[in-house]
């Protein structure tokens, strides 16, 4: 998962980008970087680290310009070297840089054919770098085989031809030098972008989060497919490049993004508080007995508010979570542990009670089981656990560390096994149609992580090579 943000202003664009990053930080904790360009030149400073630590003051003051991309990592495709880092920039045959958010499925065909077709050597795990040689490739054949003077043009027909070869999840950003700034989502629009302006300062990021933090009143989505570009003249030019069903990622409003965002029309809030709702229902049809909803810090909170609002039961903030935390190599790997230095219980709100625990969604069961022992030990008469999302099958190809279909405890297992394995009194999930009714039931969406439905061309080979680079 990652964020991107790319702001073209009218003044130095180092501290909007820094401030944006920040507001998406929570899509990536594991690489940081921002490129800025100015006078011919790109200034660039990527790697390991989250946005406050890893950039010091001397190297936003090194960044100058008044354009430039910005991205948040959390690797999917390559490890997470410091080399993974995006953006990423080429000087052949235009200095263009990029980042991008999302997952190339077909990464390793288009790494081969772009070194045996266009001489281009792909040196990083990173998927963005064959993104941004292909459109580099393809918008120099277009520039010298076209008729067009028009530059916009030509620009557009280069992401036709991304489009036409990339298949995966894709919202990008890039600059080409001397030109100005582009944007564009795929076909189907599975990961998010928004575009928003303020005079003749404009801005793409994934998020609208991003843009509230920076002040932009005016925004609106990047749709599927679309291409905006903006000149050094700070014309606007959009085009939807090429039309597919849109299918947003429907885990985005889940667990993803922060609530305070709308995606696609779709506050994510409002998501999360019907997620609640309907749960309700399928917690009341078990008639069990519950005398206080704590949600598992943060995602949860929202559903387990309206849950607990539906069943008429008090919710209680029953377990803190240490928010200074975070992945570090002193950690030890077991889940116990980890949960244990993450989250602790505040006793007199779970002692002698019924609890309902909701999170948002099982991956494995380590965490469940580790959260719900911690839960029991501090006393609790009986742990229910309810899960805001479907459970989760399949492997996501789009840019979700997910790795492989044996990470899922549900893969193999039914609810009554899981219900055992993770130690619950009670496991009640939320359906594939519950999600469906909480986000938008008008829309379509890729929820291809719980029933396998895939929104773009998966063969099973490609699937064993993503699997076996994802586990090598
Ligand atoms: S597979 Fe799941 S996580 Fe991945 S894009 Fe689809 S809904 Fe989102």
């Amino acid at each position: 998962m990652c964020g991107v943000i790319g702001i073209y202003g009218d003044k130095e664009v180092t501290p909007a980008l820094w401030l944006g990053l920040i507001g998406l930080q929570h899509r990536g904790q594991d690489t940081a970087g921002i490129v800025t360009y100015e006078d011919g030149r790109f200034y660039l400073k990527k790697g390991k680290g989250t946005v406050q630590n890893f950039f010091t003051s001397k190297d936003l003051k090194r960044l100058i310009g008044d354009v430039g991309i910005a991205q948040v990592r959390y690797p999917t495709i390559g490890g997470g070297d410091p080399e993974d880092a995006q953006p990423f920039y080429t000087n052949s045959p235009f200095g263009i840089a990029m980042a991008h958010n999302g997952n190339v499925v077909n990464y390793q065909e288009l790494k081969k054919w772009l070194l045996h077709e266009r001489r281009r050597h792909i040196n990083t795990s990173n998927d963005v770098e064959v993104i941004l040689n292909l459109f580099a490739s393809e918008l120099g054949r277009v520039r010298q085989s076209s008729l067009l003077q028009d530059k916009v043009n030509t620009i557009f027909e280069a992401v036709e031809k991304v489009m036409e070869k990339v298949n995966g999840s894709y919202s990008c950003v890039c600059f080409i030098a001397g030109e100005g700034l582009l944007a564009f989502r795929d076909p189907h629009g599975i990961k998010p972008l928004k575009f928003g302006w303020e005079g003749k300062n404009f801005c793409f990021a994934s998020e609208s989060v991003a843009l509230d933090t920076l002040g932009y009143s005016e925004m609106r989505d990047v749709k599927p497919g679309e291409a905006i570009f903006i000149d050094i003249n700070k014309k606007v030019s959009s085009k939807i490049i090429k039309k597919a069903a849109p299918r947003h990622c429907i885990f985005e409003y889940i667990y993803f993004a922060r609530p305070d965002s709308i995606m696609d029309d779709v506050w994510v809030y409002e998501s999360r508080f019907k997620l609640g709702e309907e749960l309700a229902k399928k917690v009341k049809a078990r008639r069990i007995k519950i005398d206080v909803v704590i949600p598992i810090p943060d995602t949860a909170r929202t559903t387990a508010l309206s849950l607990a609002q539906a069943l008429g039961v008090p919710y209680r903030e029953g377990l803190i979570k240490n928010r200074y935390i975070g992945r570090t190599f002193i950690m030890p790997r077991e889940g116990r542990k980890i949960v244990q230095h993450k989250l602790n219980p505040v006793r007199c709100e779970i002692e002698g009670k019924r609890v309902l625990l909701v999170d948002d969604s099982i991956v494995r069961g380590s965490t469940s089981r580790a959260i719900l022992s911690l839960v029991r030990k501090a006393g609790a008469k009986a742990v229910y656990f309810a899960s805001s999302s479907a459970p989760l099958k399949y492997p996501c190809f789009y840019g979700i560390d997910m790795q492989t279909r044996q990470d899922f405890v549900a893969i193999d297992k039914s609810v009554s096994e899981i219900q055992k394995e993770i130690g619950a009194d009670a496991l009640i999930y939320q359906s594939i149609e519950g999600m469906l009714r909480s986000v938008n039931p008008d829309k379509s969406y890729c929820t291809a992580c719980f029933n396998g439905d895939y929104p773009t061309r998966i063969s099973p080979e490609e699937i064993k090579q993503i699997e076996e680079d994802r586990m090598s």
